[in-house]
């Protein structure tokens, strides 16, 4: 019987699970996670589980998906090593090592948090897993200073969410604007500018050195006071594994545009793997749910139905903060130039063309943006300010 071991329980790899399933595969499938109960989604961590604590809304799947669909699923397992001579794996969980084969692997192992060479970091809280979210909602229970370092998306939902529940909050960055890699300038402005209505006091330009007792110290040489402290100042791709087991490594694992790496046995998807962009060819990496499932869907007809298809879905991404949706169709590296649309719409060009839009609660116009690269046509400004107006 052929088999499929999947390598990390997270958005990826449970869609792979999923969707090998949806499409007929008969084999044996394993799917190995290092966290412990179901697999979840991570998007409310910084979102609607701080104010709720629902950890049963996160659950991707029932316990019964595992059994009705027959795949084995093993929690708090942790792989080792890739064997890719012996086409096997080296797993270790609460009954010790074993050896387990495949036939085809898939890498889904997502990412880790980065720790900067701040002294006293570790004094500081992460926001990567169902475990720190539970932590950070219990930090949250009394009313006191928080300091975030990292102007990112994650650290920017945290600081909403802190500000909304009446902590004092403030945010350093090192950047010189909010959401610098990802998001316009404007739109990095219109946030600055939500935040600080809504209350946050924002250190931008500014490099944390120190995480002490008392706050956070900046290069400047002030201390930003706080008895709390959260770092998110981005991630590193868990790669450790496929590099051991000498696969091509840029940024990510290296994968084709089938997302094959340089083994034709292992697949990587998700937040590990960094892919040609379909629309410039150029390598990506890219954090979100989107690509993790897409990738998942592709991997797995590619596997189930011997389809060779190229990738070629289109990226999307959407952060909630405060009573804001900020919304990304496609994706704009961050040299790509800025146009006004209008209010809230912000369309991103680079040397091939429309590259992404971004809009702030405006969902129709999103859906309209996400349509519209899709289709692949050209696309110049003027076409685009009626389009939204339309
Ligand atoms: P993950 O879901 O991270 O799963 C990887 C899993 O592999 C982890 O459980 C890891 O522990 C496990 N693993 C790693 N190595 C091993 C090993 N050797 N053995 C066994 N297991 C291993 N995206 C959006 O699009 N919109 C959002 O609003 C959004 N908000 C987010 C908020 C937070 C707080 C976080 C943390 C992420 C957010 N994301 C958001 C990003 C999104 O969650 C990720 O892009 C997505 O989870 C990636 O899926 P993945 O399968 O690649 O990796």
């Amino acid at each position: 019987r052929e088999s499929v071991v999947i390598i990390g329980a997270g958005q990826g790899g449970l869609q792979a699970a999923i969707s090998l399933r949806q499409n007929g595969f008969a084999g044996a499938i394993t799917l190995i996670g290092d966290e412990p109960g179901l697999p979840y989604q991570r998007p409310p961590l910084s979102k609607a589980y701080l104010h709720d604590g629902n950890a049963e809304a996160l659950r991707l799947r029932p316990d019964s998906f595992f059994t009705s669909k027959e795949v084995d699923y093993l929690p708090e397992t942790r792989v080792e090593q890739i064997d890719r001579a012996a086409q096997e794996i080296v797993i270790a969980g609460a009954s010790g090592k074993r050896r387990l084969g495949y036939d085809h692997l898939i890498l889904a192992t997502g990412t880790r948090n980065l720790r900067p060479p701040i002294a006293g970091v570790e004094r500081s809280c992460d926001l990567r897993t169902l475990r720190d979210a539970e932590i950070l909602r219990a930090r949250l229970s009394q009313p006191q200073r928080i300091a975030v370092i990292g102007g990112g998306f994650i650290g920017l939902e945290f600081a909403a969410v802190a500000r909304k529940l009446g902590h004092e909050v403030s945010v350093i960055e090192a950047a010189p604007r909010l959401m610098a890699r990802a998001v316009s300038s404007w739109m990095s402005d219109h946030f600055a500018a939500l935040h600080r209505d809504w209350g946050t006091a924002l250190h931008l330009g500014e490099a944390a050195v120190a995480v002490q007792g008392d706050g956070v110290t900046l290069a400047n040489g002030t201390t930003i006071p706080a008895e709390f402290v959260l770092l998110a100042a981005g991630v590193r791709p868990n790669t450790e594994l496929a590099e051991a087991a000498g696969l091509e490594i840029e940024n990510g694992v290296k994968v084709d545009a089938c997302l094959l790496s340089s083994d034709p046995a292992i697949s990587a998807l998700g937040d590990c793997a960094c892919f040609p962009d379909p629309r410039t060819g150029r390598p990506v990496r890219l954090e979100s749910v989107q690509a993790a499932t897409d990738h998942a869907r592709l991997i797995a007809a590619r596997i189930a139905k011997g389809e060779s298809a190229a990738y070629s879905a289109l990226p999307w991404f959407w952060s909630d903060q405060g009573d804001r949706k900020l919304q990304i169709a496609g994706y704009a590296d961050p040299d790509a130039t800025e146009e006004a649309v209008a209010e809230g719409i912000v369309a991103r060009f680079d040397a091939q063309g429309l590259a992404a839009v971004e809009t702030v609660n405006n969902a129709r116009v999103h859906m309209k943006a996400r349509r519209l690269l899709a289709s692949g046509a050209p696309v110049a400004l003027d076409d685009l300010g009626e389009i939204v107006a339309a």
